[in-house]
């Protein structure tokens, strides 16, 4: 499964036999990585194929190519650019949902959705989810939601930030949902849980 399965479909095979869509040409020309997942194209005469955005010298469009991906690409026998390196552009299933997990790691204050992931990632919100869920075990909001919790219960035994503050540093601006979405889950008030944790440590101070 590959991050843009869903949008390469738009390519027919009767585009790849009887020509090159207009825009396609003039992503080769302008070297647009905006298409960069959208199609490769081989030039026959080098055997060579590239990424739309690639910076070599454009080719003779009579010998250029078009392919939905570079497996296809590779299956008609081009090689790989060294300079753009087509083959190396969709990355595992893996190594995507690392990145997005980074990616929400460094955003969780900020109100995420799915769609908002999906528009971050480039891939569809419906394979970002099947995607996610496969390889984390848990779905992307299941994510978002452990993230919050593990940073929103570390601002309360460690810092002293309000319960206001702590709700907003966790991506959710609206105090009293933050109570309640805390409390669900944890069984009792951020505002409990920050006083008995204290409680906790200074009586293990005590004991020592
Ligand atoms: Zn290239």
């Amino acid at each position: 499964m590959f991050i843009h399965q869903v949008s390469s479909v738009i390519i027919n095979r009767r585009g790849d036999e009887m020509g090159i869509p207009s825009s396609y040409w003039l992503a080769i020309i302008h070297n647009d990585p905006a298409y960069d997942d959208l199609f490769f194209y081989g030039v026959c005469t080098t055997g060579i194929f590239c990424r739309p955005s690639c910076k070599s010298r454009v080719p003779k469009k009579e010998n250029v190519r078009i392919f939905k991906n570079a497996h296809l690409a590779q299956a008609a026998k081009y090689r790989p650019c060294k300079r753009c390196k087509p083959d190396g552009l969709r990355l595992p299933d893996e190594e995507w949902v690392a990145q997005i997990t980074e990616w929400i790691d460094a955003r969780v204050h900020e109100p995420l959705t799915l769609s908002h992931l999906a528009n971050a990632s480039h891939g569809s919100p419906y394979h970002l989810q099947r995607t996610f869920k496969r390889v984390m075990g848990i779905t992307p909001n299941e994510y978002i939601q452990t993230i919050r919790l593990e940073k929103a219960v570390a601002y309360l035994e460690h810092s002293d930030r309000s319960i206001t503050d702590v709700g907003r540093a966790v991506g959710i601006r609206n105090t009293p949902y933050f109570t309640t979405w805390f409390k669900q889950i944890m069984k009792q008030t951020p505002g409990d849980y920050r006083k008995q944790r204290r409680e906790a440590v200074e009586r293990s101070y005590l004991l020592e």
